[in-house]
This record gives C-alpha cells, structure tokens and sequence, in this order.
C-alpha cells in the first residue's frame, strides 16, 4: 500500500509538472483596461495596438490593426459586425441609425465614413436599413441575395457597387485580403404562438411608442425589405476566409442550418469564428438547440453571438445558456461576448487551416 501511495504521489506530481511547463501565460481579462497588467511575454514584447484597445470603430475614423495578421472584430448591436484586418474595413450588416426606442450604439451611420465592403445577411430592415447610405458614402461593394440588392438598386446605390448572389451556387469573391463565399442559408422561424404571448405580455408592461417613434420607426422600416420570400430565398451564410486561411461563419438569422451550409462545412471541415444569430424564440428550450445545430456545423473556436440586443420594449436574448450548451458538448471552445464596439483582437497567423 504504502508503495503504491509514493507512486501515485510521484505520478501525481509529474503530472502537475508537465501540466505547469505546457500551460500558456495567462493574460488577465483587467489587461484590456490596464496596460500595468499586460505583462505576458506575447504582450510585452510589441506596443499596445490602439485598434485593439479601443471602443472607436474603424469605419468611423477609429485604428485598423497595426499588425499584419491582426483581425479586429467588433459588435455593433443586432446582427452587426465590422471586421478590420490588413488595411481594410468589412461591415456585416448595416442597421445602425435603431431609433429613440434603443439603446445607443455610440455612434451614427452618417459618421461611417470608411468602408471597403459590406456583406448583408438578409433584407429585413434591422439588417440592411443604413445599407444603402453607408455604401453610398463610402464607396464599398455591397453584396446581397436578390431581394436586398433590388432595395438598394432603389435606393439610388451605384449598381456597379453591387454584387447580387443567391447563394446556391458555389461563388468566391476576393476583396484584398478577405475572400467571400455566400452560402444560402434560411431564417428564423420562431413558433407564433410563442412570439404572440411574449409579444403580449411586453406590450403589457411597457410604455406604448409615442406617434414620433411610430414615425421614426415607419421610415426605418421603409428601408428594408418585407417580402416572406426572405425566410427562403433571401437569408445568406458568409464563409469569410483571411489571405492565411483563418475562417470565420457569419450568420445574421438563428434559423435553421441547410444543406448549402452543411455541404460548405463538409468542405472546409470547421472555423476559427463563428458570428451567428441567436434565435429569436425567447425560451432557453428553443433558442439552445438551435445554437447547437449551428456550433456543431461550423466547429469554431470561437463562438460569438449576435441579434441578442433589444429594443427597450423587448427582451435581450439569454447568451449564457447557449453558451453553457455548447461547453457542455464542447468544452473548449471560447465564448465571447462584448459590449458594443468593443475589439476583440485575433492573431490570424493561428488559425484551424494550419496544422498547430
Ligand atoms: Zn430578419
């Protein structure tokens, strides 16, 4: 017995041992807001890039990474994204001017003044309705399924800056750095019966809009598309892929995966990001399954939720079950979710496409 005891004793150690010499530097969550704190190696050795420390967005006039293979991403509410990687600016959807019934994004979209390219997921207006006057400001190429860009075409955006694409066909555009693969998806779909009682019970609770907000509202709504074809036909997956092979699956709607999606996946095997949709059903019962279809289809590494935000009437969408579900099922995979616009920074050069 008591041999047995030194040796596991023994074994034990080792093991701590070989644990503590693989074990990477900690970087300390403070590290984003005190420089004081950021004393791993990795860190220590190159300047703070301000694009990475910073609440400014890129595309208003805010740092693009200094580094070469720095990505920064950044929510901005709802659905939206900006990516910034190699000199240039990405937009994930473009619904930025929500009305006096949200939360403030901290900026407006007429000071997006920089843009390269700007990929829309589906029509709907909380998805597309600064599309057009960003686009048109900045010059960048905006791409859509048919329904979106036969809005914009009505919105008076160049139709030489537009790029209509349905998603079924295998298509890669390349814009500097980033290529883009639009893979058909479908959206949300949450069941009537409950979006009626929660609907309800808010509209209980809650102040009603005054006749200004109803007018401000309208006008928002005019600038997007209220056709039901969109479920089907006008919803689109983003394989986004760095010049160094980091993936990243933008997804704007929590609907279900298709077959699109899944033969794109099969290809590429899995992501380093996925940016996707919660859905839209309130109840941690539905919205995590659905979080699950999507986790295990495109196999990020990093998970980051989007359209969890709310108007004041309404009710954010729970994060955390979905991502205890997914670490449950998959315990190494990171969850991260910001503030709006806040960085988060990647170093692109590791990434699922290299062996490591
Ligand atoms: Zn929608």
């Amino acid at each position: 017995m008591k041999i047995y005891g030194h040796s596991f004793v023994a074994l034990a150690a080792l093991a701590a041992l070989a644990t503590a010499a693989q074990a990477r530097p900690f970087t300390d969550p403070r590290a984003e807001n005190i420089p004081a704190i950021e004393t791993d190696a990795g860190f220590a050795s190159q300047p703070r890039d301000p694009a990475c420390h910073t609440s400014v967005l890129a595309s208003t006039g805010g740092a693009i990474p200094a580094g070469p293979s720095t990505l920064a991403i950044r929510w901005t509410g709802f659905a939206n994204f900006e990516l910034s990687y190699k000199g240039q600016i990405m937009l994930l959807d473009a619904y930025f001017d929500r009305g006096s019934n949200f939360p403030p994004l901290g900026f407006k979209a007429a000071e997006v003044t920089r843009a390269n390219v700007i990929l829309i997921g589906h029509g709907h207006h909380d998805h597309m309705s600064d599309a057009a006057s960003v686009g048109i400001r900045t010059g960048a190429t905006i791409i859509g399924a048919p329904l979106t860009t036969a809005k914009l075409l009505s919105q008076s955006v160049d139709p030489q800056k537009i790029r209509t694409v349905s998603g079924r066909e295998p298509i890669v555009m390349e814009f500097g750095a980033f290529k883009v693969e639009p893979i058909l998806g479908r959206h949300g779909d949450p069941p009537k019966t409950l979006v009626d009682a929660f609907g309800g019970a808010l509209r209980a609770v809650t102040p009603k809009l005054t006749d200004e907000q109803l007018a401000e509202f309208a006008a928002i709504r005019s600038r997007g598309v209220q056709d039901p074809r969109v479920v089907t036909e006008g919803t689109l997956a983003y394989l986004i892929t760095l010049d160094n092979g980091f993936r990243i699956m933008y997804r704007d709607s929590g609907g279900r995966v298709t077959d699109f999606e899944k033969f794109a996946m099969e290809r590429v095997g899995r992501v380093d990001v996925a940016l996707v949709a919660v859905s839209a059903s309130y109840l941690n019962t539905v919205t995590v399954p659905q979080a699950l279809e999507h986790i295990r289809t495109y196999k990020p590494d990093v998970y980051i939720p989007a359209h969890h935000d709310a108007a004041y009437n309404n009710l954010w969408r729970a994060t955390e079950p979905l991502f205890q579900a997914v670490k449950d099922e998959s315990p190494g995979i990171v969850t991260v979710s910001k503030g709006y616009r806040e960085p988060v920074c990647f170093n692109t050069d590791h990434n699922v496409s290299r062996a490591r």
